[in-house]
């Protein structure tokens, strides 16, 4: 509550607008008005929402400060502690307040007029005269209502008596009948049941790992928890029981998945165990259900969110503890401002609250890995699956020879169609996995080299058969197949490169007794098409499932018993310091999904890169192998964890313009560059243009990402960028495309 002397409040209002803005507290509102209250203030001829950031006793402002208009809500929509974690998001990742508290408030609680559904019904007033006239209507009314016992729903009553509401008002007005209203919240989970669960009896490590969070618990200033443990060897169930340690404390939790792993098969996990008490948070939320989600978990009603990236921002009253699942996973960055990281902001919300974190990973981020190894983080380790079923056995098959062998390059290779033939006898199942959606990957002409690529974007066309189209995948823009080379006119247009539609094709032929099914973004479109197929994969309707990176991760199929990874070195030769990194990540998930019942798994990684250390040392299954070498490599060239990167994308219609200004940014940082500033040159982002607009970056490399920025900011202040040119800072850059 303010002190007597505050008469000044700081309102950043829901507009796209750089700064907050100063207003007067009325002294009639002085008693009402708190730090995140919502409030309602004139802006020019308008009223706009925003919310209070700051209670002042003086301002700077030159002009004549005027009233906020009404406080919205007596309880504040943003606790001091949040306000505290987004002014450290603005000022981290150099992106505007108001654009932070977007982030934190959903849409659906910030509109005005957000509000819950109300189910009215409308009761009979026992012993109210009946007034002397009535119309047909409302006589039709008060029959049905009698024959309803008395009480009935609005939408019910009109619906029966083919009426208007009015008939129903006046008699409402006469005092005929009264009104009454309960609020239904909206529940996501209104048409779902579930089997409940109990904990199980932990493994010597799972325990070690419980144990662990639990002293932090106590702990006022506890140390975040690496959870390293290979795929299938029981996270969540640490998860599950740490949770339950903190809701034993009367405290809540926050668990954070990536967006694609939020399956409803993730969600029941959590669900068997805490049943109602759960509150999910996703992109496929209606508006309504977000809203009445969002304040249940204010007011403390959910024990347990669970949600995607900005579920971060829950506002739940007495965090006990966070985990990020997954957390090296690239999705927890978000794309455009403010451009944070999830697992990031989770580790200084942690921090703020003084309570427990967990990252859980089977290949952790080498940022996470490395904090571990310096002892900022503490790290548990569970090596083994649990109730020891075996890790798969993974074999590498060179395919360079494969393809000489066949005289042409070849999608199976021998070892992998055996292996095939002998799950399918056995009545096993299969993934295949291809990170490459379409049927083949160019439309390439032999004679004259021609590729049909996207005029508004700087990358090839992909075919897809099933649509007989190119389309391109980055702006979704679609051409006719040619019938002839454009260029030379040659009739002989050939497919170079697989997709997962190919690769079905393929396996068709190769197995024409097998069901098979292909599972990705062309084939999950529509509310349910995701479910369908892995339901058809559960129930064994399938026999073999192929699919992009939506069938890598968190899929628990006990009956799988081999994996293939049809390129395993698609993502090695992105032009990116990570994409090593990457790889190994996901041999390491999709290698995962085999073997996760009582028949031991197998995994064919096929490569024309056999002998890359991602590669090899995913084989073996060495994450530490893995990061040894991979951290010599980046301490060598200051790349992170031993630097923060920052990307600076210029972006515009005109390329000439765009350049000019990335150069002479670039130029003005260099002065600047130091031994702890390194400023690389300005360059073409490796896609240099999509949806018709060209693209530039610097990258800097810096140990203080706040010097980094305040150089940044000085060199802005004396370079306006043209009208044409916008410029988006990236902290800690995840995707470098
Ligand atoms: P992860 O999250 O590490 O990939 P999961 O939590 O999915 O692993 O666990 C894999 C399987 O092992 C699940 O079926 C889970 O129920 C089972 N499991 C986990 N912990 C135990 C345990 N202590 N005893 C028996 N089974 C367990
Ligand atoms: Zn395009």
């Amino acid at each position: 509550m303010n002190t007597a002397s505050t008469k000044i409040a700081r309102v950043v209002v829901d507009i796209a607008i750089e700064r907050a803005f100063d207003y007067l507290i009325p002294t009639s509102l002085e008693p009402v008005l708190q730090i995140g209250s919502r409030v309602t203030v004139p802006f020019g001829p308008r009223s706009v929402q925003g919310y209070v950031i700051q209670l002042l006793t003086s301002t700077e402002t030159k002009h004549r400060l005027k009233p906020i208009g009404k406080v919205n809500n007596i309880e504040p929509y943003l606790d001091e502690k949040l306000l505290q974690l987004l002014h450290w998001l603005s000022s981290y990742y150099g992106a505007r307040m108001e654009q932070c508290i977007r982030t934190a408030l959903p849409g659906a609680v910030r509109k005005t007029g957000a509000r819950f559904r109300e189910q009215q019904s409308v009761s009979l007033v026992d012993g109210a005269p009946l007034p002397d006239k009535l119309t047909t209507q409302q006589q039709r009314i008060l029959a049905l209502l009698h024959a309803a016992g008395g009480k009935q729903t609005v939408t019910l009553l009109l619906k029966e008596a083919k009426s208007s509401r009015s008939p129903l008002q006046t008699l409402i007005r006469k005092g005929v009948l009264v009104l009454d209203a309960t609020v239904q919240p909206r529940d996501p989970f209104a048409h779902s049941t579930f089997l409940r669960t109990e904990p199980l009896a932990l493994m010597p490590a799972q325990q070690n790992a419980l144990t662990a969070v639990v002293e932090a618990m106590r702990d006022d200033k506890p140390k975040p928890i690496l959870l390293y443990g290979v795929t299938g060897s029981g996270k969540t169930e640490v998860y599950l029981q740490a949770i339950a340690a903190a809701v034993d404390r009367k405290q809540q939790a926050i668990v954070l998945v990536p967006e694609i792993a939020l399956t409803p098969q993730t969600v029941s996990r959590f669900r068997a165990r805490f049943g109602n008490r759960i509150a999910v948070l996703h992109s496929h939320l209606s508006e309504g259900e977000r809203h009445d989600e969002w304040h249940r978990i204010r007011k403390g009603d959910a024990e347990v969110v669970i949600g995607a990236r900005s579920a971060i921002f829950a506002p739940l009253p007495n965090i006990g503890l966070i985990v990020v699942d997954e957390e090296h996973e690239p999705s927890y960055k978000q794309s455009e401002a403010p451009r944070y990281h999830a697992r990031d902001v989770a580790v200084m919300r942690a921090h703020q609250l003084g309570c427990p974190i967990i990252l859980g990973s089977a290949t952790p981020a080498l940022e996470s890995w490395h904090n571990a190894k310096r002892g900022k983080y503490t790290c548990c380790t569970l090596s083994d699956r649990a109730d020891y079923r075996q890790m798969p056995a993974v074999q590498v098959v060179d395919m360079r020879i494969e393809a000489e062998r066949q005289g042409h390059p070849v999608i199976f290779s021998k070892e992998l169609l055996d292996a095939i033939h002998s799950r399918l006898q056995r009545k096993e199942q299969v993934m295949l996995f291809l990170n490459r959606r379409g049927y083949a990957s160019s439309l390439i002409c032999p004679k004259c080299g021609y590729v049909s690529e996207c005029s508004s974007c700087s990358v090839s066309h992909t075919y897809h058969k099933t649509q007989h189209a190119l389309l391109c995948h980055i702006c979704g823009g679609r051409r006719a197949v040619p019938e002839h080379c454009p260029q030379c006119n040659d009739l002989s247009f050939r497919y170079a490169g697989f997709g997962t539609q190919r690769l079905e094709a393929i396996a068709r032929k190769c197995f024409p007794h097998a069901q098979i099914a292909r599972m990705d973004t062309d084939t999950t479109r529509g509310k349910n098409g995701y479910n369908h197929i892995l339901d058809d994969f559960r129930d064994r309707k399938v026999d073999i499932l192929i699919g992009t990176q939506m069938i890598a991760k968190g899929l628990h199929f006990p009956n799988v018993t081999l994996v293939g990874i049809m390129f395993a070195d698609m993502s090695l030769h992105m032009p990116d310091f990570r994409a090593g990194e990457r790889t190994f990540q996901l041999i390491t998930q999709v290698a995962g999904r085999a073997g996760r019942g009582e028949v031991a798994g197998e995994v064919f990684i096929q490569t024309y890169t056999p002998h890359h250390n991602a590669v090899q040392t995913a084989r073996q299954q060495n994450y530490d192998a893995f990061a040894t070498e991979e951290l010599t490599f980046r301490k060598e060239l200051l790349y992170p964890p031993f630097s923060h990167l920052i990307c600076l994308h210029f972006r515009g219609v005109n390329e000439a313009e765009v350049r000019f200004a990335c150069e002479s940014y670039a130029r003005q940082l260099q002065s600047n560059a130091t031994s702890n500033l390194i400023v690389a040159d300005p360059v073409p982002a490796p896609l240099a243009k999509a949806k018709d607009i060209y693209r530039y970056q610097i990258m800097l490399r810096s140990k203080s990402v706040r010097n980094a920025i305040a150089s940044f900011r000085d060199i802005a202040k004396s370079l306006p960028l043209p009208q044409t040119v916008t410029l988006a800072i990236d902290v800690d850059a995840v995707d470098l495309m």
